[in-house]
């Protein structure tokens, strides 16, 4: 088969299955709105979940960063590339935190990838909720460790598959805050099984972290749960991108020596990390986004079920609503695209089949009639 064969095939067969992914141009966009194809939409479908993307604190403070040290980094840290700026918010991020030590990566992709690809050598294992997003389930399932994924959010399965370790290291994987479920682990559960295993218990919190526990301190925190690695990225509540992974010394010192996304990449632009660390104060003092947030979340949980909805267990800022099939989901988004509301439809295979879905997303930046609009237009969508 030729290469041309081969990509044709390809993509053939994602349009028969009608899975067929574009991206849409945001051709202007606020806080609140998006515009795409020149007309302005509520946007329910970003993860700024404390609408910090526009803060203008943190904007002026990338500005100012990018007059300190420039727009790059000019290497990888490893060469020239770790300046001041990185190495500040490493500090306070792990005294936010309260570990020892955070390591500033590029993308929580990169992060995800670079620690599971370092730490994990053959024999080992990996138990990884079935959920876990695709960096941490792809970097598993590349690693030379045996990876076995347990039942969404129930220890007991993982259970019964730890009572059959072999030899080699043994690492359990989750997320704080799933992505597409808004539903949060059983953190202190899954920490106690991997201490009775002498395993390490790895959690990606892109989800939780600025929204959740005390000073935004994240899923961990609030369930009073110190993971051997933590990670926290940066692309959602911080309303930038990047990621740090927090961790005990050696493990840092470790990761320094062998995690190949640190080595040989470009280091984080280190005006980047100044404005993340005008975002991380702004998290910090951030009870008022944090409660508007939650209102939001709780007008529009009562306002979905008066109207008979069938919303997850989710607390959090992600609420989907699953509808079932991928036609129903895009028809639906489409409906409500019509009444000025901006909503995405996620299908297989980024969920499993036959639960494609609205992920809705909330943010501190919603106003109480943006929601009001929402509900309007999932009442008028749904009775169609
Ligand atoms: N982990 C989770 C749980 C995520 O949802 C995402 C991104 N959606 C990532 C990691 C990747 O992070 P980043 O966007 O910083 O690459």
């Amino acid at each position: 088969m030729s290469w041309q064969q081969r990509l044709d095939d390809a993509l053939a067969a994602r349009r028969e299955k009608g899975q067929f992914r574009q991206r849409r141009v945001n051709e202007q966009s606020e806080a609140r709105t998006l515009q795409i194809g020149g007309s302005r939409y509520l946007n329910f479908s970003a993860n700024d979940y404390l609408g910090l993307s526009r803060d203008p604190d943190i904007v002026s403070a990338w500005q100012q960063g990018a007059e300190r040290y420039g727009v790059g980094a000019g290497g990888s840290g490893h060469v020239t590339g770790y300046h001041l700026a990185q190495a500040e918010l490493e500090q306070q991020l792990a005294d936010w935190l309260g570990y020892p030590r955070a390591l500033v990566f590029i993308s929580g992709f990169a992060a995800n990838q670079a620690v599971i690809a370092a730490l994990l050598a053959k024999n080992d294992h990996i138990f990884a909720d079935k959920l876990a997003h695709a960096s941490l389930l792809e970097a598993a399932a590349m690693s030379p460790a045996t990876l076995r994924r347990f039942a969404h959010n129930q220890p007991a399965a993982l259970e019964k598959l730890l009572a059959s370790p072999g030899e080699g290291e043994t690492l359990i994987v989750t997320e704080g805050v799933f992505s597409m479920d808004g539903d949060s682990a059983p953190l202190a559960k899954l920490h106690q099984l991997s201490q009775l295993h002498g395993g390490w218990l790895m959690v990606d919190d892109a989800h939780g972290i600025g929204t959740t526990g005390e000073q935004g301190r994240g899923s961990c925190w609030q369930q009073q749960v110190k993971p051997e690695l933590l990670v926290v990225t940066f692309g959602k509540a911080f309303g930038l991108s990047g990621a740090a992974i927090l961790c005990e010394q050696p493990t840092a010192d470790y990761l320094l020596q062998f995690a190949r996304h640190l080595i040989y990449s470009t280091a984080m632009p280190p005006a980047q990390a100044f404005a993340l660390q005008a975002a991380l104060l702004r998290i910090q003092q951030g009870d008022d986004l944090r409660q508007r947030l939650q209102n939001n979340i709780a007008h529009f949980r009562e306002g979905a079920q008066a109207l008979g909805l069938d919303l997850l267990p989710s607390a959090t800022a992600i609420q989907p609503l699953i509808v079932g099939e991928e036609h129903q989901a895009l028809a639906l988004a489409e409906s409500l695209r019509q009444r000025g509301l901006w909503v995405t439809a996620i299908r297989p295979p980024t969920v499993p089949p036959g639960t494609a879905r609205l992920r809705i997303t909330l943010s501190a930046a919603h106003r109480a009639d943006d929601i009001q609009q929402l509900l309007e237009g999932l009442h008028h969508a749904s009775r169609q």
